[in-house]
């Protein structure tokens, strides 16, 4: 592995990378950064999202313009506003220490005299969607007739959203002699062709498919019925109480509804979709970057190439018609060398897409049970305990004390916690005692004996990602530990301080006996039944025991009408020092009025089209 010293930057550059904190160069970089800068020449190169194509395109155009210059030498088309942002931002950052430096970003949607102003203070860099970049041409308004460098980003998306002719009467104003500089992640025959006329013996380079981002992602995925969906989303977002995800839909309007239904249902979420305004898109990100968000629900294009660190779960709500798109999807999770889960809601339909879709990733999806009422509960009550045990104290609540110290005067320490809990606890057990199982038998003969035997127990074991597990390496030591075959424990669900798992009946009291006595990192290990699912449908009964219906499954205690409510009621406070009450009066404030506005000049083909409607305030 080589530096980015050894790789040819200079001086100023290296600067930057060591402020942006780049300790070695990713695969694309290591390969494309030699050759750009050595050579002038045409270059295709192939990376999946999430590998560092920015800056592998970046630095070297960085390092060859004359920045002392006004002349616009460097050219980036790429497929959406928020890309242009992104990528101008970067591009910024990067050569931060090179004075005299001008990237501008032009995109549809802003206006184009203000961009027109910054272009004309003399950028050696611009930044463009193709619709806009065409129309800044057309009124002469930017010159590219000395572009020495172009960057074509994105490019299968950009032919996907309809941008060829645009590129294509782009390029033929910019000189001949120029270095195109093609970065896609899929190499299908349109971006074949472009490279085949616009460019001169292109050099190729790949990057492997394995790249550090892809192999941190776990794949699952979750067979329900197709009208369960949605019920489906919330019991995983609830099953995950830190989640920060991506949800990914197919159209614009299950987009906007999918959002909508989780904002009124209390959740952090927000849409991102082509029908929102430029501005209101803005407002999304930034909300969601800032974690105010933490279910950006979005389409494909919207969210293509979209650079968050972070997030824990992709969730493909739906999937999308070409299997290709899953890549990108999975992509946005498990970067930066995190752990990312990317699950699959399916019907059984669409089950079969799912092989189609593991021969391109080269990876297996795993069938995971959406989890039931009494997990969530259990999950949501361990995530508050720790939450509590790691708060720090806020003294500003000493000179209360004596008062509530009265009123607790005749309360135990331990009665004290277990109300302290049930404010919380009892809102969600009231919703989902009676919420049904949402799972569908799957067509594996194998799982279902096993399900529908009654012969699986279920641990909770107090181990999980805080000591360096995830689903796969805690089947793997338990396996290990217990000395069981290759499939005898499965169901594995890692959470943050712990965990579940399933083994055959037969094997039960060979588990509990091997973790009377079994220290992890010096902790003793405790692992306890949890319940056992004797069926699908049957509703497990907590460790809390608590004498709950066994009947309580053939309630559909999820139907949407009454089960909203409750779930509102129901709903987590993570975060719990949020306003709740207030946030959903801006809710219901916002969510009926919307207006339309039309979104003069924007003439991007993309899905962004007209816009409407004003952002929906997401809870604080
Ligand atoms: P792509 O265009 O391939 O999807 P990006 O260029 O957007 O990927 O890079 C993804 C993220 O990785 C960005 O946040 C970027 O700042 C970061 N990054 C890029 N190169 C490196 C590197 N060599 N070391 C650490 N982080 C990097
Ligand atoms: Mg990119």
């Amino acid at each position: 592995m080589s530096t980015f010293q050894e790789l040819g930057l200079n001086d100023l550059l290296l600067q930057g990378i060591t402020d942006l904190g780049f300790e070695t160069p990713s695969e694309v970089q290591e390969k494309a950064i030699p050759i750009l800068l050595n050579e002038e020449t045409d270059l295709v190169a192939l990376a999946q999202t999430g590998t560092g194509k920015t800056a592998a395109f970046g630095f070297p155009m960085l390092q060859k313009i004359d920045v002392d210059s006004r002349t616009t030498q460097g050219l980036i088309l790429s497929p959406t506003r928020e890309l242009c942002l992104q990528i101008a931002n970067e591009m910024k950052a990067y050569g931060k220490h090179l004075k005299g430096l001008n990237v501008v970003a032009i995109y549809g949607g802003s206006s184009i005299t203000d961009q027109a102003r910054e272009v004309k203070r003399g950028a050696q860099i611009i930044v463009a969607t193709p619709g806009r970049m065409k129309d800044m041409i057309s009124r002469r308004l930017v010159d590219i007739t000395k572009i020495q460098y172009s960057v074509l980003d994105e490019a299968d998306e950009m032919l996907n959203m309809g941008f060829k002719e645009d590129i294509t009467d782009i390029l033929s104003g910019t000189p001949d002699d120029k270095n195109t500089w093609l970065f896609s992640a899929t190499m299908p025959k349109e971006v074949a062709r472009i490279a085949k006329n616009f460019m001169v013996e292109p050099q190729e380079i790949t990057v492997g498919h394995k790249n550090e981002s892809t192999s941190n992602v776990s794949h699952e995925y979750y067979l329900v019925n197709a009208r369960d969906r949605y019920q489906a989303l919330k019991r995983l977002a609830d099953a995950n109480p830190d989640i920060f995800s991506v949800v990914f839909c197919r159209t614009k309007r299950d987009t906007q509804k999918v959002a909508e239904n989780l904002i009124e249902d209390g959740y952090s979420a927000g849409a991102l979709h082509g029908d929102l305004s430029q501005n209101q898109r803005d407002i999304v990100m930034k909300q969601f970057r800032t974690r105010q968000i933490r279910m950006l629900v979005a389409t494909d294009v919207a969210a293509r190439g979209i650079d968050v660190d972070d997030v824990t779960h992709v969730i493909n709500y739906q999937l999308s018609d070409e299997i290709e798109t899953y890549t990108h999807r999975s992509g946005r999770t498990g970067r930066a060398g995190k752990t990312g889960v990317s699950m699959v809601i399916v019907s059984k339909s669409e089950v079969r897409r799912l092989k189609s879709i593991e021969r391109i990733i080269n990876k297996k999806f795993e069938l995971k049970e959406i989890p039931n009422g009494m997990e969530i509960c259990e999950v949501q009550l361990m995530s508050l305990a720790n939450k509590i045990h790691n708060t720090e104290i806020n003294h500003e609540i000493d000179k209360y004390l004596e008062e509530i110290n009265g009123l607790f005067e005749d309360t135990s320490k331990d009665e004290l916690i277990k109300k302290f809990f049930s404010v919380e606890f009892t809102r969600f057990f009231n919703y989902y005692q009676k919420a049904k199982d949402l799972n569908v038998a799957a067509g594996d003969p194998n799982r279902e004996g096993r399900t529908s035997s009654g012969n699986a127990a279920r641990y909770f074991i107090n181990v999980g990602e805080k000591d360096g597990f995830d689903w796969m390496k805690l089947k793997d030591f338990l396996k290990e530990q217990l000395g069981l075959g290759r499939d005898d424990v499965f169901k594995v669900d890692c959470k943050d301080t712990f965990s579940f798992f399933n083994t055959e009946k037969e094997h039960q009291e060979k588990v509990l006996a091997f973790f009377t006595d079994f220290k992890y990192n010096g902790r003793f290990v405790n692992v306890e039944i949890t319940e056992d699912k004797p069926n699908r449908g049957g509703r497990g009964r907590g460790r809390s025991g608590g004498g709950r219906r066994r009947d309580g499954d053939k309630r559909r205690g999820d139907r949407r009408s009454s089960g909203r409510n409750n779930e509102r009621r129901g709903r987590r406070s993570e975060g719990s020092n949020d306003n709740r009450g207030d946030r959903r009066r801006n809710n219901d404030d916002n969510s009926k009025s919307r207006s339309r506005r039309s979104d003069g000049g924007d003439r991007d083909k993309s899905e962004f089209k007209t816009t409407h409607s004003r952002p929906r305030r997401s809870r604080r």
